[in-house]
């Protein structure tokens, strides 16, 4: 049978914020310091797996309460206030990953709700219900701030009032552009309406750069965490451009139905949570076909 030709996307896998809290971890555990990662370390189940096989332990915030020995790890999409209360309060060690482009992102919520709350406005961020960046910047407002997710959620929005908008950094930019076009339209005449577009631009670039792969190739391979916002939403993108684009969390999920069709590129990706060394193993799975 003719052969399949595979390529792995040389733009996919961590960003530079993951990166940095993986090599936290990596250096913590290689001193043999215990390390209590505060939620998964990334969305990706296969990454979590190898960091806790070198020791890494993963803990919710109820466990934060209960532990007194080793280094908490806070992971790159941050934390809210109450988190850094309780590390203070218990004399935690402190390895604070957060994304500087978060940490950036909170700070700014944090002064628009300060200066709304005195200009009687409001704050709203586009962001996904209950992901862990969200709640820390959720958190930055007392819990203020109104948290929209989809169209339905613009009925919280009280339109006679200043508006100052921000968006989670790994949603897409369409999406964001359709909520704050419908929030400036329905906004009384005069009324103040401030967008701050804080998508990153690691993954809002990835867009376009892993579209023109998988028209490139005949065949789409996405390599993501079923909770990564961010590989789904390139996913997507590649379905948008490629109709035999297909998700798999790791080697097991490769299907021999998928490549049927030979000779056939095929492309490998993934998204800022997708290790490299498993779009490597997807890659070596669908080469033994
Ligand atoms: S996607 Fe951007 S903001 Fe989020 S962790 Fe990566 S570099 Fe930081």
């Amino acid at each position: 049978m003719a052969s399949l030709t595979v390529e792995i996307d040389p733009g996919s896998g961590f960003c530079f914020g993951v990166v940095k809290a993986v090599e936290m971890a990596e250096s913590a555990l290689a001193k043999k310091q215990t390390v209590y990662c505060l939620g998964e370390i990334v969305h990706n189940g296969e990454e979590v797996d190898r960091l806790e096989k070198l020791g890494m332990k993963t803990i919710s915030h109820q466990d934060l309460e209960d532990i007194n020995d080793g280094i908490i790890l806070f992971r790159a999409h941050g934390e809210p206030p109450t988190s850094y209360n309780i590390i203070k309060e218990k004399e935690h060690k402190l390895a604070d990953a957060t994304c500087p482009v978060v940490l950036k992102l909170q700070q700014r919520v944090k002064q628009a709700w300060l200066n709304q709350t005195k200009n009687n406005g409001q704050v709203v961020i586009y962001g996904k219900k209950g992901h862990a960046e969200v709640i820390g910047l959720l958190g930055q407002t007392n819990g203020e701030a109104i948290l929209v997710e989809k169209e339905a959620d613009l009925a919280q929005i009280d339109f006679s009032r200043p508006t100052e908008i921000f968006s989670q950094t790994t949603k897409s930019v369409k999406g964001f552009q359709n909520i704050t076009d419908k929030i400036q339209a329905a906004t009384k005449n005069g009324v103040e309406v401030i967008v701050h577009d804080t998508i990153c631009r690691q993954v809002a670039n990835r867009v376009t750069r892993i579209q023109e792969f998988a028209r490139k190739h005949d065949i789409i391979i996405m390599v993501g965490g079923l909770k990564s916002s961010n590989a789904q939403m390139l996913f997507q993108a590649c379905q948008e451009v490629n109709r035999n684009s297909h998700f798999v969390t790791g080697p097991e999920g490769v299907q021999a139905e998928w490549f049927q069709k030979r000779p056939a590129k095929v492309g490998v990706c993934g998204g800022t949570s997708t290790p490299a060394w498993l779009m490597k193993q997807v890659a070596q799975e669908i080469e033994k076909m």
